[in-house]
């Protein structure tokens, strides 16, 4: 682990095994960190945050610059390991690893430009608002992009003066070791940024229960996030929520198919569908239906499948035996629910030994199904047509989600008043999601609260100071709002 500056063991000595989810083979023991260890990084935390929130946003961007510099001198290590311990393949995690820089480098810049406001009040007085950071915040991570996750969260964290303790996915616990590595060539100071591994139980329950860490920011399932809005509850800290997701993908029958078909095969396919904006209920208008599923089998049937270590690849294995267990249930239960068109069993020559499941389309299914409403986090998708833009928008908002929807539709007026009147967080509109540093990226309804990325993430990191000053010197002109005299 990362804490106070040094690598260290789990206090109590224990380890947990990490296995690489494309063949099931252990490649490392990784500390088990418990309340113990939590408390001892949490502490460091809450020294280093003394000078650290008073340190000069100058100083702070220019550690954040230094860490993008040393993360882009280091990316071929961090992809790697990214790959070998989550199953992204090689190419992908290359791709997000150099992508990290920018979140670095937005907040950097962001740093000595965000602040409070002056604000007119009755009287000879000036009144403003400082935005002070809120302490020690905690970052607890899932295992599907580990890397990215991490760094769209601490980034700001950092760059507005808090102190950081990170608690990766018991999955997926190596790329956070290596990035507190180059935290920590780059000059932080020992305390500033933090790494507890461990169980979810036990490290996560126990980082979110702490009453010295005044901010949580937790990326995961809805369930997991109920549980930490509960324990951060207790100590009144500022919880930030990105949660689970079942987001539509919405062709009309004016979009141009090909390009259509690919972004549905991105939606649900992308990483093995294991991304919170996956498009896994897929929503086609009756007039174009059938030549779009025609095609959507055509495109699936090149989808290359396999070693992420393979320049070909371009989908891995799902993340970990559990995982995959869970999501062939899903498959069963779609089964039962649904029509399978395609998919729904293990690629040939991937089956020996990693957790590979082959896109999975399933047609005729109904709104009510479990398949239609709960997230499935895996490449299967649920096909709906329909006809009428009223009954879409019911059917859509009709979810406990509001993640995040994809409209592929020319005329821009039916795109619009559309996006208008879902639930959700985001709305991408003939394009896919391209996660950037500066778009606010968050839930509506049980998708979560709070938002990360854009300045919008600023209030997740801060906190509200009014100072008011009377300009008069006789205290006697200094009258309360109701202008009695006690
Ligand atoms: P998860 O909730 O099981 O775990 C996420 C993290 O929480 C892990 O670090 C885990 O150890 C920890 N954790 C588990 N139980 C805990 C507890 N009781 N107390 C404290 N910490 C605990 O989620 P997951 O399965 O790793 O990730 C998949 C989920 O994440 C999906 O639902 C997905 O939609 C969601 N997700 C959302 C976004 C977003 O931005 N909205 C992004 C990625 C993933």
């Amino acid at each position: 682990m990362h804490i106070n500056g040094a690598s260290v063991p789990a206090r109590s000595g224990a380890t947990f095994p990490t296995t690489d989810p494309s063949t099931g083979r252990h490649i490392a023991d990784v500390p088990r960190g418990d309340s113990v260890d939590v408390d001892h990084a949490v502490q460091a935390a809450a020294d280093a945050a003394i000078e650290w929130q008073f340190s000069d946003a100058i100083t702070r961007a220019g550690l954040l610059r230094r860490l993008g510099a040393l993360v882009s001198e280091n990316a071929d290590e961090l992809a790697r390991i990214e790959s070998i311990d989550s199953g992204h393949y090689l190419g992908k995690a290359r791709e997000l690893v150099d992508a990290m820089p920018l979140w670095l480098e937005y907040w950097a810049g962001a740093a000595d430009k965000v602040g409070g406001r002056t604000i007119a009040v009755p009287g000879n007085k000036i009144s403003f608002t400082l935005l002070e950071p809120l302490g020690v915040t905690a970052h607890i991570i899932p295992w599907n992009y580990p890397l990215l996750i991490l760094v769209r969260s601490v980034a700001p964290a950092l760059a507005l003066g808090n102190t950081c303790v990170v608690k990766p996915a018991e999955d997926t616990s190596l790329s956070a070791l290596k990035f507190a590595e180059l935290v920590q060539e780059a000059g932080f100071p020992d305390g500033v940024f933090n790494v507890v591994t461990g169980y979810g139980a036990e490290a996560g329950a126990a980082l979110a229960a702490h009453p010295e860490v005044r901010g949580i920011t937790f990326t995961g399932s809805t369930e997991t996030g109920r549980e930490i809005a509960r324990l951060g509850g207790q100590h009144i800290a500022q919880v930030n929520l990105e949660l689970g997701g079942k987001s539509p993908l919405v062709v009309f029958p004016d979009a141009p198919l090909e390009d259509a078909v690919e972004v549905a095969v991105q939606g649900f396919c992308s990483r093995a569908g294991q991304v919170c904006v996956a498009g896994s209920r897929l929503f086609l208008h009756e007039d174009i239906a059938d030549q779009f599923l025609e095609m959507l089998v055509a495109r699936l049937r090149t989808a290359v499948i396999g070693d992420p270590f393979d320049d070909n690849t371009q989908m891995g294995p799902l993340a970990s035996q559990k995982h995959f267990d869970r999501v062939r249930e899903y498959i069963e239960i779609g089964k039962q629910e649904a029509t399978l068109l395609y998919g729904g069993g293990q690629p040939e020559h991937a089956a020996s030994a990693g957790f590979f499941v082959e896109p999975t389309v399933f047609v005729d299914v109904p709104k009510d199904a479990r398949i239609a409403r709960e997230e499935i986090f895996g490449p299967v998708t649920a096909v709906m047509r329909w006809s009428s833009v009223e009954d879409l928008i019911a059917t859509i908002n009709d979810s406990d989600y509001g993640l995040f929807a994809v409209l592929w539709c020319q005329d821009i007026t039916s795109a619009l008043d559309t996006a208008k009147r879902l639930q959700v967080g985001s709305v991408m509109i003939n394009d896919w999601f391209g996660e950037l540093p500066m778009t606010p990226h968050g839930g509506h309804k049980q998708s979560g609260t709070g938002r990360e990325e854009g300045l919008e993430a600023v209030h997740g990191y801060t906190q509200v100071k009014h100072i008011g000053i009377n300009l008069d010197r006789s205290p006697a002109k200094a009258s309360n709002w109701a202008g009695a005299p006690l």
